[in-house]
């Protein structure tokens, strides 16, 4: 094509003169929009200069293409990986820029969406609970826009979780939850011997994951336990917490008892990741909080409380991560309990509670121990939320 230049009049210039308003290269819409005057020229010098092409202050093939991709503001088309010809643009770069703010791999921003920024953004989407499919719409720039903006430098893995949760609504339908029933394989974990009867902590946690997996199942809930009952090894704790990372998991809840020398100890307490000088996950203590109060109220078993700690198995895994120890094994008072069907299954309630409860908003939880848990599915079914 010929290059438009000045002293060119038309909407083809009319056309520049808007992207190059757009990019504040020009003073202001002036009285002739269609006429390629001196403040155009120089408008055009300035863009061709910022992009790296040859200055000559007139629109030609290569100068047309770099503002073509220069309109693109970010939010006004949905952005994905196309083949064979990449989509590119200024929303390209922009979308690049904020994914390397936040730490996310892109590579370089060079205003192209190749599979590496798909990549990225796909990874984003995930650790917000989007769905991950690499492609930039609406529902992925309302997340950026919610926590974009507010974090530079470093990955803000706990905002994002909770940003993850506030978004992903009340339902429980389509939640991924992975169960972890601690030890098994080679590591019984606590074994205490019982007259003719030896419970071990492995077992006991293994059926106490499997009943939680029919009732979060039941609930709409996708369920993935990180072993079967009798497992030829012991997944290490690291291993555990990259298949939750790798199932996508929103909500990671992993299953112990504890065992003491002295048998009065007892109890149950809840573990979510923190570190001693106050860095904590704020959605992993929210959810620890309410499955410790709804298994203390649910079952009486003795307040142990919450506690933060730096275990791989809560500092890898990418989702809200509990660790629940459920009662002490060598205390009478407690296999008592936990040798009994029913109140495992008052556990597992409990557990269910606060994971549904997890997805309320703050202002319309529940008091602990109110949520009747059998009701969970027929509300899902409704779509609405229990006040
Ligand atoms: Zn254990």
């Amino acid at each position: 094509m010929r290059p438009i230049r000045p002293g060119d009049r038309g909407p083809a210039v009319t056309e520049i003169r808007t992207i190059l308003l757009s990019l504040e290269l020009l003073p202001a819409a002036g009285t002739h929009a269609d006429e390629f005057d001196l403040d155009t020229e120089r408008a055009v010098r300035a863009f061709q200069q910022s992009r790296g092409l040859s200055v000559d202050g007139r629109v030609g093939a290569e100068t047309w293409r770099a503002l073509d991709a220069a309109r693109w503001r970010l939010g006004a088309r949905t952005l994905y990986h196309a083949v064979p010809e990449p989509l590119t643009g200024e929303d390209v770069r922009s979308l690049q820029e904020r994914l390397l703010e936040m730490g996310y791999d892109v590579g370089r921003a060079d205003s192209i969406y190749g599979i590496r920024t798909a990549r990225a953004v796909a990874q984003f989407q995930r650790e917000v609970g989007l769905t991950p499919d690499g492609s930039c719409g609406p529902h992925t720039m309302n997340a950026l826009r919610r926590i974009g903006r507010k974090v530079v430098g470093g990955r803000p893995q706990w905002l994002r979780e909770s940003d993850a949760i506030r978004q992903s609504g009340p339902a429980l339908v389509g939640k991924t939850v992975v169960i972890d029933p601690g030890h098994g394989g080679t590591d019984p974990g606590m074994v205490v011997p019982d007259g003719s009867l030896r419970w071990t902590e492995a077992d006991l946690v293994h059926d106490l994951a499997s009943r939680l997996e029919g009732r979060l199942a039941a609930s709409g809930v996708r369920v993935q336990l990180t072993r079967g009952p009798s497992p030829d090894r012991c997944l290490p704790d690291t291993d555990r917490a990259l298949l939750a990372n790798s199932l996508g998991a929103d909500v990671f809840i992993s299953l112990h008892l504890d065992g003491h020398a002295n048998p009065d100890a007892e109890g149950v307490a809840t573990y979510h990741y923190g570190t001693d000088n106050g860095v904590t996950s704020a959605t992993g203590e929210r959810l620890a909080g309410l499955v410790q109060r709804e298994i203390v109220a649910r079952t009486g078993l003795r307040d142990c409380r919450t506690h933060a700690k730096t275990w791989e198995l809560l500092r890898l895994t990418r989702m809200p991560a509990v660790r629940v120890e459920v009662g002490y094994l060598t205390s009478p008072t407690d296999r008592a309990h936990l040798v009994d069907p029913r109140f495992r299954d008052r556990v597992v309630e409990a557990i269910v509670a606060a994971v549904q409860r997890m997805y309320y908003p703050i202002e319309r939880d529940v008091p602990t121990g109110s949520l009747d848990v059998s009701e969970l599915r027929a509300v899902v079914a409704a779509g609405t939320v229990i006040d």
